[in-house]
């Protein structure tokens, strides 16, 4: 299916409450086209801290990222993974670490239903994951981010900071989300309302 777990991590057996659902590209690592090559993974300025204090601050990290260069044939689902790897390292050096990953491989017409917006991936991940809509939070550069968010009942943040920014604020504020330059904004703002 199309979760990845970290290796250093067990499998399932999540019982959480808190979720900060994170979108990958753009958000955690830098690049705005298709990531496939583990060597060009670097995590964007501030978000290892931002993860840390994520975590301190009682939250599990989740990863759901549409990857259509796996539909598209531009690469393959093992590149995904080695860029996955990478990334577990770049995060290790800060010693913190996703629960899961979960992605969808498909390319937007062969109309899975699990391409962000849709919830495909979040029914998935339900299955092996125990979360609370209320203390759960999802951030992400697209407007597809954010209404998956929505559509999962979350509080949602689109940054400014990923590929995509010439954002429509006003459909931002019209679908009821919140939004803020990077990661490390976002954790400032959702760590000081937990207090
Ligand atoms: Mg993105
Ligand atoms: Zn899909």
């Amino acid at each position: 299916m199309s979760l990845y777990f970290p290796k250093q991590k067990n499998v399932p057996a999540l019982a959480t409450t808190a979720v900060l659902f994170l979108d990958r590209d753009g958000v955690i690592i830098k690049d705005c086209n298709y990531i496939s090559d583990p060597d060009s993974v670097e995590l964007l300025p501030g978000v290892g801290d931002a993860l840390v204090r994520a975590v301190k601050a009682g939250f599990k990290l989740v990863i759901i990222s549409n990857q259509s260069g796996i539909g598209r044939g531009y690469f393959s689902e093992d590149d995904f993974l080695k860029v996955q790897l990478r990334l577990d390292e770049l995060l290790a050096e800060y010693g913190v670490a996703v629960e899961v990953a979960a992605y969808c491989p498909h390319a937007p017409d062969d109309n899975c239903n699990c391409r962000k917006p849709m919830t495909g991936l979040v029914d998935e991940l339900s299955e092996v994951l125990t979360w609370s809509p209320e203390q759960s939070i999802m951030v992400g550069d697209k407007i597809s981010d954010v209404e998956l968010g929505i559509n999962m009942g979350v509080e949602s943040w689109f940054i400014f900071q990923g590929c995509n920014s010439e954002p429509d604020t006003n459909l931002i504020a019209k679908l009821g989300a919140h939004s803020a330059i990077d990661l490390s904004a976002v954790v400032a703002e959702i760590v000081s309302q937990e207090g």
